[in-house]
């Protein structure tokens, strides 16, 4: 047999990691490597940080799981907490984005069903948009790559330039549901929506009854330097899918939504088995005990302001190369004038620093929001490293 055990629908790579403490990754033969990617975007408190872990290792030994059928303290607790430091009313929780993605989708549906108006069931996304894996997911993208082969899709998106409000709005009618959107496109390469893009969506919302979904699973829990990102444009979505730091590492996600806007999510009509299990919630509690910390968004803002500033004045040295940094807070890319698939394995395999690949040529960096000045100086450091010796292998 030609096939891997671990079907291949990943490129995999040398680095095999073992262990992790902090901001650095450990492979199978030792080697050690900064990590400015954190699982993209996943492992917010960096590796094996003792609140996390420690939480997980106490409920792990306590009750790992139950049925949902079952009252859920734990859960309550964990919903309680987000409903409180959000826009939203209510929460379901997931095992992972994409499945955050699909409740919102049915909710934003489902709302309109219960207005009796069954007939709204198109959600506006984007193009360049990443909303994860599943059916509903791919079928809200208009990336080729991740939708080819996989027809017929899940009919009821359209999609629209992103950034673009009034092409966005020219595609308003009476099937419309509403916008689903990223407020920071991540895999699709740090695009940033402006403020009039998203505020216009807001408004648009609002005049024609339409649900504005947040797909916040990259750009949310405090990578932004703010506890989501919308709170940086002044708006709040009806519904908002979150994952990837929710866990800090353990499969987490949830669709929040508010109390209007989650009207027809009434008993029986959706579900998981895992979903908001008590060693999840454990996990979610300890990421929240440190992000909602005194002091720890501001610690975001100002390391995503480091970097962006160290990256920012090593460009002209390796303006060849490097082109602009954009992004907020430590969701940052920086864009190449080349591949940046290829710069991105060099960096791996060469420099033990870890980063991450996205469209336009860009090279992201998600790293931990623990990360201090000293972590900024080693990358900096590698990356320029990396830029004069990259230079000179493609001259030769
Ligand atoms: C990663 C990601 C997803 C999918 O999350 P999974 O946990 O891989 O299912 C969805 N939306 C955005 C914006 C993401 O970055």
């Amino acid at each position: 047999m030609a096939i891997t055990a671990l079907m291949p629908v990943y490129p995999r790579c040398e680095v095999r990691p073992v262990r992790g403490e902090g901001v650095y990754l450990y492979g199978e033969d030792g080697t050690k490597y900064l990590d400015m990617a954190a699982g993209i975007a996943v492992n917010c408190l960096g590796h094996a940080h003792p609140v996390l872990t420690k939480a997980i290792a106490e409920q792990a030994a306590t009750l790992m799981h139950v049925s949902n059928v079952y009252g859920s303290p734990q859960g309550e607790h964990l919903a309680q907490r987000l409903v409180d430091h959000s826009f939203a009313d209510t929460v379901f929780f997931t095992n992972s984005g994409a499945e955050a993605v699909e409740c919102a989708i049915k909710t934003a549906r489902r709302y309109h069903f219960a207005n009796g108006h069954a007939e709204r069931h198109n959600l506006i996304t984007f193009s360049n948009a990443f909303h994860g894996r599943t059916m509903g997911a791919i079928s809200a993208t208009n990336q080729a790559k991740m939708r080819d082969g996989f027809e017929p899709l899940l009919p009821g998106f359209k999609y629209a330039e992103f950034n673009d409000l009034a092409g966005a709005l020219a595609l308003i009618d009476d099937n419309t549901a509403g916008f689903l959107v990223e407020p920071i496109q991540g895999e699709g390469g740090i695009r940033v929506a402006t403020p009039e893009f998203l505020q216009g969506l807001r408004k648009a919302c609002d005049e024609h009854g339409l649900m504005l979904v947040l797909d916040e699973v990259q750009a949310g829990y405090g990578r932004t330097g703010k506890f989501f990102a919308h709170e940086l444009y002044g708006i709040t979505p009806d519904i908002m899918a979150a994952a990837k730091g929710i866990g800090g590492g353990f499969p987490l996600g949830a669709c929040l939504a508010t109390e209007e806007a989650a009207k027809g999510m009434v008993f029986g009509t959706h579900g998981s088995t895992y979903g908001g299990n008590p060693l999840a919630m454990a996990a979610g509690e300890a990421v929240l005990d440190v992000i909602l910390d005194d002091g720890f968004f501001e610690h975001v803002t100002k390391m995503g302001e480091r970097l962006r500033g160290a990256l920012e004045q090593m460009i002209p040295n390796h303006d060849h190369l490097f082109e602009e940094v954009r992004g907020r807070g430590l969701m940052l890319g920086l864009k190449l004038k080349v591949d940046s698939r290829r710069f991105v394995a060099f960096l791996r395999d060469e420099h033990q620093l870890l980063t991450v690949a996205a469209g336009e040529n860009i090279v992201r960096l998600l790293p931990p929001l623990v990360i201090d000045e000293s972590h900024i100086a080693e990358c900096v450091e590698k990356l320029s490293a990396a830029a004069r010796v990259y230079v000179a292998a493609s001259d030769d």
